[in-house]
């Protein structure tokens, strides 16, 4: 299949891209590298460095590439800064993935696929269970949160207006080699690099705030999956492990891994962060027959070996 990838220069979309690509996809990368990077870019891949928020653009782009699948990956990625920055998350977000959705409507070959990255971390504010499932209220805390939520209302609209296909991932948090510190999971980055340099990090909250880390190879697995399969179309599935684990546990799982012996350093939550999470991923299994495989601790001795500072 030809397929886009949006922000396939990124930590997770890069890996989608690798595992397309291997599956022997034709991919066609956008991105406008502000958070990514050149480097992850695939060898095989076609690039265009574009921003999603010029729909002029995009619609030139999907005109001359005539997908058949786009798996949509660019977005502003941080829930603290988009607190700090609504408009922007806002912007890049919701008139980003609009953009998309239309220039892919509009110049897609065939049926078509639409694959989105949404978010179940910051979607699910107090969930009544644990692991919480996609039957759980959509309470976001941050305008990030926001952004998916309205995106994901976006992509039913305009796959009933255009006639294609979709499949929505709400992700916990996504970890491994290539994150990018600023992201939603992006702590297992910032304290590899600080322990790495011998520098003390910081854990916001007492150490007992709680989240869902799922591997990215395995989140790359379930993009593979989708494309494909039709009983996914019209879902909105978590991908996540189901696992709560502690801030405190990440930063010991860190520490060992890289040989730091410090003590962290405590500071107070920030605004829009919500206290505990994870995620029941049994429809992904059901309907894709995708778990996550990758355990913890190994996931974060592949992560430190690879992250360079
Ligand atoms: P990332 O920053 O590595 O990837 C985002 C990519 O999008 C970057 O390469 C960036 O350059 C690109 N981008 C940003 N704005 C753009 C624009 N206006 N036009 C074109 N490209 C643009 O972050 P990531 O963690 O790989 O996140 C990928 C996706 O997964 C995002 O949609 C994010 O919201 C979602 N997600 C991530 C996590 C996580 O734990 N990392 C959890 C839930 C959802």
């Amino acid at each position: 299949m030809k397929v886009i990838v949006t922000g396939g220069a990124g930590f997770i979309g890069s890996h989608v891209v690798d595992a397309y690509v291997a599956a022997g996809h034709k991919v066609v990368v956008i991105d406008d590298l502000s958070t990514g990077n050149r480097k992850n870019i695939n060898k095989k891949a076609k690039f265009y460095k574009a921003d999603i928020t010029d729909a002029a653009l995009m619609d030139r782009i999907f005109k001359k590439e005539r997908p058949e699948a786009v798996n949509h990956h660019a977005a502003f990625i941080s829930v603290v800064e988009s607190v700090k920055n609504p408009s922007g998350a806002l912007t890049t977000n919701i008139m980003g993935t609009l953009n998309v959705l239309v220039a892919f409507g509009r110049h897609k070959s065939g049926k078509g696929k639409f694959i989105f990255s949404s978010t179940g971390g910051a979607m699910y504010n107090n969930p009544k269970k644990f692991p919480a499932s996609e039957a759980e209220k959509l309470d976001p805390m941050s305008p990030y949160g926001l952004s998916k939520k309205i995106d994901e209302l976006l992509i039913e609209y305009y796959s009933g207006v255009f006639g294609f296909n979709y499949t929505v991932f709400r992700y916990a948090n996504v970890y491994g080699p290539r994150q990018n510190p600023m992201g939603e999971a992006g702590v297992v980055a910032i304290f590899t690099g600080l322990m790495k340099k011998g520098k003390q990090p910081i854990i916001f909250g007492n150490g007992k705030k709680t989240r869902d880390y799922v591997y990215v190879g395995d989140v790359a697995k379930a993009n593979l999956l989708a494309l494909k399969n039709s009983r996914s179309n019209g879902k909105h599935m978590n991908i996540g492990t189901g696992v709560e684990t502690k801030d405190i546990e990440v930063f010991d799982a860190v520490a060992s891994a890289v040989k730091y012996k410090d003590k962290p350093n405590f500071a107070p939550v920030r605004p829009g962060e919500i206290y505990r999470m994870s995620l029941n991923a049994s429809l992904a299994k059901r309907i894709l027959g995708w778990a996550p495989k990758t355990e913890f601790r190994k996931g974060i001795a592949k992560t430190v070996k690879e992250i360079a500072y």
